[in-house]
């Protein structure tokens, strides 16, 4: 096994359990190794730190599996990580759709596996998953016998480490359609093609917020992707939803979904299928008045370079939101970005109201719920924040 040696100093991360190795810490690489093999990683005084999954194409050099010198890197770990994994969402319905894995937060790192119902999706984000793709795959198939196994590994960070995105059944077959119940809300979850794995079950307990707030409530979605929010929002008993998005299959999806919950009128629903930043412009100049907005719009900042003008981005359409609020509505406003903390969302967001003079009063901060965990050595994971302001 290679030993890679990192530079005095820059063995302070690893010493905190983080799992990512840039190239620049490293100072030598000893003995022959190729992309997808385990590393040693070693301090600049030779002393054991960690090992994992090299990947020469990537900035991310080595992504790690153990801090245990005595602990190898084998199928039975892959196969125990997936146990700890699986056991500690036993509480979550699968009929709701659960995430099962959550990358480095379990100890898996690149890896990704949700599960709907019977069918459960993977996705192998870079190489130090790819690698153990047919052990993690034998292995779901064994302990949760599922009607199939799907990947979508076609995320974008595959292609920093030379891989070509991959999708397709691995196991078994895909039954004709895929539904989830969620918070009593029936939803299609769009395997193949939708986005993601499908679905976003990260918003599931943010969704049951909404339904929570939302009695006799004129909400307006935004980013609404398949409508979760939307749906939610009429079955807590808004009078009326408008819901926008830049996607016309989701939007299909979204009049389907009203069809899969007979108790939801559809009279209350309006789609739109419009660039929002212009959709709200417009629905400020016209005068228009909600009392719940909802801002869930996909990652703006790709790096932290860019973190500047993602956050003009996203306190621009939550200027644009609060002035659309009536008094005493509430803005519920997202950001999935890892990049862009909770501190300077929340900034972002003030200004945000400053900018619209409206006064606003932050009732609660939202979060992924517990099948998304996040590790405390691993900051990154900690993508998805919302707000929820009430204005004065
Ligand atoms: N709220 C959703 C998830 C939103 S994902 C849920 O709970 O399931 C972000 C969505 O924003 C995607 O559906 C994407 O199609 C849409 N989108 C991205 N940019 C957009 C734009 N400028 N205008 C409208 N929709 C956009």
């Amino acid at each position: 096994m290679a030993d890679f040696i990192l530079k005095p100093g820059r063995e302070k991360s690893l010493k905190r359990k983080h799992p990512w190795v840039f190239d620049g810490a490293i100072a030598e690489r000893r003995g022959r190794y190729k992309a997808g093999d385990t590393v040693n990683l070693l301090d600049s005084d030779r002393q054991f730190l960690a090992k994992g999954t090299v990947s020469p194409e990537s900035s991310i050099l080595v992504r790690v599996w153990s801090f245990d010198p005595n602990e190898p890197v084998d199928h039975a770990l892959i196969k125990r990580r997936l146990d700890m994994a699986i056991a500690a969402r036993e509480s979550f319905d699968p009929k709701a759709g659960r995430r099962l894995v959550h990358g480095e937060s379990d100890g898996m790192p690149s890896l990704v596996v949700d599960q709907y119902d019977q069918v459960i999706v993977v996705q192998f984000g870079a190489m130090a998953a790819e690698r153990w793709r047919e052990t993690v795959v034998a292995h779901l198939a064994k302990r949760l016998n599922p009607t199939a196994i799907y990947e979508r590994s076609d995320s974008d960070g595959r292609r920093y480490e030379g891989l070509e995105p991959e999708t397709g059944l691995l196991h078994g077959g895909l039954p004709d359609s895929v539904i989830i119940e969620e918070n009593g809300v029936k939803m299609l979850v769009d395997v193949a093609g939708g986005h993601k794995t499908g679905a976003y079950l990260d918003q599931r307990d943010n969704r049951l917020f909404v339904q929570q707030h939302a009695r006799a409530k004129r909400v307006l979605n935004t980013f609404c992707y398949t409508d979760g929010f939307g749906l939610h929002a009429a079955k807590g008993g808004a009078t009326e939803v408008v819901s926008v998005d830049s996607s016309a299959s989701a939007l299909e999806i979204a009049r389907h979904n009203v069809s899969l919950n007979p108790d939801l009128n559809i009279g209350s629903f309006n789609w739109c299928e419009a660039d929002v930043f212009g959709f709200l412009r417009e629905q400020v100049d016209g005068g228009e008045r909600y009392d719940m907005v909802i801002l869930d719009p996909p990652k703006f900042v790709k790096s932290v370079k860019h973190v500047d003008r993602a956050a003009r981005a996203y306190k621009d359409i939550a200027m644009l939101g609060a002035k659309l609020l009536n008094p005493g509505g509430m803005l519920v406003n997202f950001s999935c970005s890892s990049a862009m903390s909770l501190d300077l969302f929340r900034k972002v967001t003030a200004s945000a109201f400053s900018d619209a003079n409206v006064d606003g009063c932050l009732i609660k901060t939202l979060h992924a719920p517990r099948d998304h965990w996040v590790s405390m050595a691993f900051p990154e994971g900690d993508y998805l924040k919302g707000f929820v302001t009430v204005s004065r």
